[in-house]
């Protein structure tokens, strides 16, 4: 009885060896080049790689070594190539997702660190910010975001997509957004569809939130502000806030609306100050210089 059982499996193995072998040799006729030959060790090899497409396999469960295919070098590598050819299509297609998702505005797309235009007034918190999106996965379990702060055109926003942009390269979502477009939009227009919104905005491991102090001071949008700010301090994720107010506004403001809503930022942001001539102004300067020079001819 054993004896039928160990003879059937040996006949099985063999038949699915010759099977494994006559396949390769059909694949390796369709595929051209060189052709495959047997080497001094009787096995086949592969005529591109020069590497065995066959090998014996020897052991308790084969009464007699078996011959079976297996995978030469060059095959091997078309198939790992395969593979990570799939993987990065999957990657992009991902990264694509997430960047629809982000709601971030088109013309921040190309805001990068290798685009980020270093001066002496912002060196530093290129670092940092580049030293932030870098250690994000630490910054996350510690629930610490930041609240880039300072006067208009001093680069704030180009900051955090810098950050927001490292970490969509990175299938890291992210959600990029402004208080104006948050407060002004449908999807607040009541409670229920208020709190789905939110709960939609939690989703980003990132939330990055431009011009705080910019949105309408109504009852209600501070409410959702605060709303906003709030959820996310529970749910434990970090968000990068930019605001024109300075810290010292912020501090001193006795308006509860507002208060309430800066004391949880500076909970969990650190404070990062942007200072310099503002960008557009240095750009608006510089247009004159030039203009001035064309004019006189000097240029
Ligand atoms: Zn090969």
């Amino acid at each position: 009885m054993m004896e039928e059982a160990g003879l059937n499996l040996s006949g099985f193995l063999k038949n699915l060896a010759a099977r494994g072998i006559e396949n390769q040799r059909k694949e390796s006729e369709e595929a051209g080049g060189p052709p495959d030959y047997i080497g001094e060790d009787g096995l086949l090899y592969c005529g591109k790689c020069h590497t065995p497409k066959q090998t014996i396999l020897t052991g308790e469960l084969f009464p007699e070594p078996l011959k079976v295919a297996t995978t030469c070098k060059c095959r091997q590598e078309a198939e790992e190539r395969r593979k990570a050819e799939e993987q990065a299509r999957a990657d992009m297609e991902q990264i694509k997702r997430l960047r629809i998702n982000s709601l971030m505005d088109e013309k921040f797309r190309e805001s990068t660190f290798d685009t980020f235009r270093q001066t002496k007034n912002n060196a530093r918190n290129l670092r940092l910010c580049r030293r932030y999106a870098e250690a994000f996965p630490e910054m996350v379990k510690k629930n610490q975001g930041l609240l880039m702060y300072g006067n208009v055109g001093t680069g704030k926003t180009f900051a955090a997509a810098c950050i927001a942009n490292y970490l969509l390269d990175r299938k890291v979502p992210t959600v990029m957004t402004s208080f104006v477009k948050i407060v002004d939009s449908a999807d607040l227009k009541n409670r229920e569809t208020a709190n789905a919104f939110i709960s939609r905005l939690n989703r980003a491991r990132l939330l990055i939130i431009d011009d705080l102090g910019a949105e309408r001071g109504t009852d209600y949008a501070l409410e959702r502000v605060y709303d906003i700010i709030d959820s996310r301090y529970r749910a434990r994720l970090p968000m990068i806030l930019t605001t024109n107010l300075t810290v010292d506004e912020m501090m001193k403001c006795s308006d509860i609306r507002y208060s309430r809503i800066y004391d949880r930022i500076f909970e969990v942001c650190y404070p990062m100050e942007f200072k310099g001539t503002s960008w557009r102004k240095a750009e608006a300067a510089r247009r004159f210089d030039d203009m001035e020079k064309f004019l006189e001819g000097t240029l």
